[in-house]
């Protein structure tokens, strides 16, 4: 049985847009040419366009796009990138992959971004890159950070991988806000392929002409080497794809705002504490999380209800095993901690109907935490 409100759905975007997306496809599959066809650059020159920026590189997931980013910016052993304790986990992995020391940083308590004046406060003569994250959608405080890089020499990167065609209040999109930005197409994000896919943004034309000859073996020729290169390319396939539903983009984030607002102004009193409403308009709303007490109890209820629900995320990059090694221990980042155990995602998409919209809203008033205080 399929829920009454999934916490994603697919299919109903696929159903809304078929024939541009299977003739999208069709024209590739025709071509029979799958590889960095035209169809790669033809997406790449839209994205840049759509980004505001001078380049973009398609290359094979968001990782990819994080990791090479920083290789090609020679950042490595003995180097030191200062990244978000709450995010996802492959934004520290692109640290440690290209052997440097991922310096974690707490977020703020308003609105779960990296806190710039911690982050300054762990700049070292190591420190390579600052590497902020516009967390579910929102964009992480560049102008701070863009000081703090100037003052300290050193690089300042997006991970926009949560938000395609967000906007700074100037108006500029996440994504030409650094030296460059990692944006990744995984299905679930605002502008999803259907399989893997990432792509890198900068202004800058070398990093740009190194980063294609990387994701290619190396070669600007065919056989031919320039560069001890590495297969991280855009499939053509997702490339078309990616392209019919660029279109599209602006008018999903206008449809995750309008969740937004709707979530915001119902749940203002309520069992659980939204967003803070000045974020409606300067998210693009990649996830909407609350936060609540007794999350089990409440994530519960809501099951119940025919509502689906995610944890964004449950465990802080500093008490994952995979990163025990780098030596910090509970109670180092408490706002991160307090977040991980209280946030809940709830559903939102562009495709959701108000039906599903006010079925979340009276499962969450319809909740009542426990009477009794917990510890
Ligand atoms: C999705 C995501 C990534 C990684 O993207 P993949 O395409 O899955 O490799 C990196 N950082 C953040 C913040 C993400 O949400």
């Amino acid at each position: 049985m399929s829920a009454a409100v999934p916490f994603l759905d697919l299919k109903a975007q696929y159903r809304a847009h078929r024939e541009a997306i299977d003739a999208a496809m069709s024209r590739v599959v025709d071509s029979a040419s799958f590889i960095l066809s035209s169809e790669v650059e033809q997406f790449e020159t839209a994205f840049a366009g759509y980004c505001g920026v001078r380049h973009v590189v398609g290359v094979g997931t968001g990782l990819d796009a994080l990791r090479l980013i920083l290789l090609e910016e020679g950042i490595g052993p003995g180097d030191e990138v200062i990244v978000p304790a709450n995010t996802f986990i492959a934004t520290a992995l692109a640290v440690s992959a290209v052997g440097a020391r991922p310096v974690l940083v707490d977020c703020r308590k308003e609105d779960s971004s990296i806190d710039p004046v911690q982050a300054e406060a762990r700049v070292t003569p190591r420190t390579r890159a600052l590497l902020p994250v516009h967390l579910y959608g929102l964009p992480a405080p560049m102008d701070e950070l863009r000081r703090i890089a100037e003052r300290g020499s050193i690089l300042l990167v997006e991970d926009a991988c949560q938000a395609h065609g967000a906007r700074t209040l100037e108006g500029k999109r996440c994504g030409s806000l650094g030296t460059a930005a990692a944006f990744s197409f995984y299905p679930g994000k605002n502008l999803g392929a259907y399989g893997d896919g990432g792509a890198i943004a900068t202004q800058d034309d070398e990093l740009a002409a190194r980063l294609r000859l990387r994701r290619n073996y190396g070669q600007s020729v065919k056989y031919h080497h320039a560069v001890a290169g590495e297969n991280c390319r855009l499939d053509g396939l997702q490339a078309a794809i990616l392209h019919a539903k660029l279109g599209f983009l602006d008018s999903w984030n206008e449809q995750r705002r309008r969740v937004a607002h709707r979530y915001c102004e119902a749940l203002k009193d309520s069992p659980v504490t939204p967003p803070a409403a000045d974020q409606v308009p300067r998210s693009v709303w990649h996830l909407f999380v609350v936060q609540v007490e007794d999350r089990e109890g409440f994530q519960a209820h809501l099951r119940q209800r025919g509502v689906e629900t995610g944890i964004h995320y449950p465990v802080p990059i500093h008490l994952q095993p995979a990163y025990a090694h780098l030596g910090y221990s509970r109670g180092d980042f408490p706002v991160a901690e307090s977040l991980a155990q209280r946030i809940v995602s709830l559903p939102i998409y562009p495709e959701m109907t108000d039906v599903q919209i006010e079925t979340v809203i009276d499962a969450v008033l319809s909740w009542s935490p426990a009477p009794i205080s917990r510890r």
